[in-house]
């Protein structure tokens, strides 16, 4: 059997003690993992902040080594992609697009050409804003996409000049370990370092006092105690939160034509994605329609294993999360919405949970108010679209948010109106490595992706030179 260890300094690393690792697919633990103590995250900082010393320097050499890490992460898509799906649960087509997009990310960070941002060379002066790496960077991920969102930090963060030290989600830790393994034989010795445990790893990092820079992903919860603890030590941090994303359908949309595409943006990764829709408002005219179209895919769609090749949506990733789902589908129909499809988990071992959409869910029940993270879909019918507007934005999320429409110009005027960090028209969840991400209110603070993301792991300094 694999025996899964941490990289620290460029070595592999175990620790006395292991915890359980389980295959949502079954409920049962199939590999261990480490879990580090405070001497092995004090080691992992303590390479971090020597390789630093060194990897700040030499631009090209970054380039160069994250091209070669992305060259080696994509030879390894077959040994890591496996590892995902039997910790995650998501479809190996999935899991294997996800590790690629690892490489992408790398590979885009890697040819990123930054503009010298000039601000003054005349006669008096010559004044230029540098972009300068700001030391440690602690990462910490979630358990939904474990390595792509993790890859949204360390390759900015690395090509930037910063040294990292991740900690993944204590459900997803295997697909990290194997996937900083491999990186590492394209980079130095203590840039790249995987530590590996539960919550209280992550605050031991964000009170630790070595990392300069804390960008976290997770829940708002979560978020807000990184941010306390972060600000004691005045840390910069970037937080990716939750999402609560509304979807808005206008009079003029085709349910046809829309149904499926709406199905797949909430119930994609099994509707444990931070940009899942979450809610649909449909005017009253459309309300049957679009329901009738969303039950038809719910209805075709294939829940199983994620190593059977038919599946295509896999088990809930965790015990805590599937009750969690349970309870809001179970609360919503005890006040009086319908489970016009699914509604129910299913009978089977394992996290597995029904696509469930619900009907006659009303605002102020907990479906709409919170983010359910899961398969379940609540559809709310509007008169008023200035009324569906503003109830899209009640809400203390501003993640992303859509509207479908035939008129996409329409549609776009009512999109700028949504308070989202990313408003879509037909489309939702359209990510790129070029794209800026971030969330209004309590879904974050700070941007990822792009010259955007690059500059959030950096401290801004403005050289100036006296000409006279
Ligand atoms: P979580 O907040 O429970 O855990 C995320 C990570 O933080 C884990 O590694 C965890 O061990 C660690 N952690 C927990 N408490 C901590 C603390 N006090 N200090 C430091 N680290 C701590 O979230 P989750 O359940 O793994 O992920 C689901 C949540 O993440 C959802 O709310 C989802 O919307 C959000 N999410 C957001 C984005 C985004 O980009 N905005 C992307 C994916 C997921």
């Amino acid at each position: 059997m694999t025996q899964h260890l941490m990289t620290i300094d460029g070595e592999s690393r175990d620790s006395s003690n292991r915890f359980d690792v389980i295959n949502p697919a079954t409920g049962e633990p199939f590999a261990t993992a480490p879990e580090a103590d405070a001497v092995i995250l004090d080691d992992a900082m303590a390479g971090a902040e020597r390789a630093f010393r060194s990897w700040k320097l030499d631009d090209d050499a970054r380039r160069d080594a994250l091209r070669s890490a992305a060259a080696a992460l994509n030879d390894a898509i077959p040994r890591i992609a496996p590892l995902l799906t039997q910790e995650q649960g998501k479809p190996l087509n999935e899991a294997i697009f996800e590790v690629a997009g690892v490489g992408m990310w790398l590979q885009y960070y890697a040819d990123l050409e930054v503009e010298r941002e000039i601000l003054q060379d005349d006669d008096a002066a010559f004044v230029e804003v540098v972009r300068r790496p700001i030391g440690v960077v602690a990462a910490i991920a979630p358990w939904n996409f474990p390595l792509l969102l993790s890859s949204w930090k360390i390759a900015p963060a690395l090509r930037a000049g910063n040294t990292v030290v991740l900690k993944p989600s204590p459900y997803t830790p295997l697909s990290s370990l194997a996937m900083v393994e491999v990186l590492n034989r394209a980079l130095p010795p203590g840039v790249l370092n995987v530590v590996t445990g539960g919550d209280a790893l992550g605050a031991a990092m964000t009170a630790h006092p070595t990392p300069r820079k804390v960008s976290f992903t997770g829940s708002v919860s979560a978020g807000k105690k990184v941010a306390v603890a972060s600000a004691a030590d005045l840390k910069r941090v970037t937080l990716e939160l939750g999402g609560n994303d509304p979807a808005i359908v206008l009079d003029d949309a085709d349910p046809a034509v829309i149904g499926k595409q709406l199905f797949s943006a909430a119930f994609q990764n099994n509707g444990q994605t931070c940009i899942a829709v979450k809610r649909v408002y449909v005017p009253e005219r459309l309300h049957d329609a679009v329901v009738d179209a969303l039950v038809a895919e719910a209805e075709r769609a294939v829940v199983g294993d994620g190593m059977d090749e038919k599946t295509q949506f896999g088990p809930i990733n965790n015990r805590p999360q599937f009750d969690r789902v349970r309870a809001l589908v179970d609360g919503a129909l005890s006040s009086g919405a319908r489970a016009v499809a699914g509604g129910t988990a299913l009978e089977r071992p394992g996290y597995f949970f029904a696509p469930t959409i619900l009907t006659g869910a009303r605002d102020g029940t907990a479906i709409v108010d919170e983010e359910q993270f899961g398969p379940a879909l609540p559809v709310i019918p509007y008169r008023d679209l200035d009324d569906a507007v503003e109830r899209a934005n009640a809400t203390s999320f501003g993640l992303g948010a859509s509207v479908w429409a035939t008129d996409t110009e329409r549609g776009e005027s009512v999109a700028r109106r949504l308070d989202a960090g990313s408003a879509w028209v037909n489309t939702h969840a359209a990510l790129a490595p070029h794209l800026p991400f971030g969330g209004f209110k309590w879904s974050g603070v700070g941007v990822e992706n792009g010259t955007w993301g690059y500059k959030s792991f950096t401290d801004l300094q403005v050289v100036h030179r006296r000409k006279q």
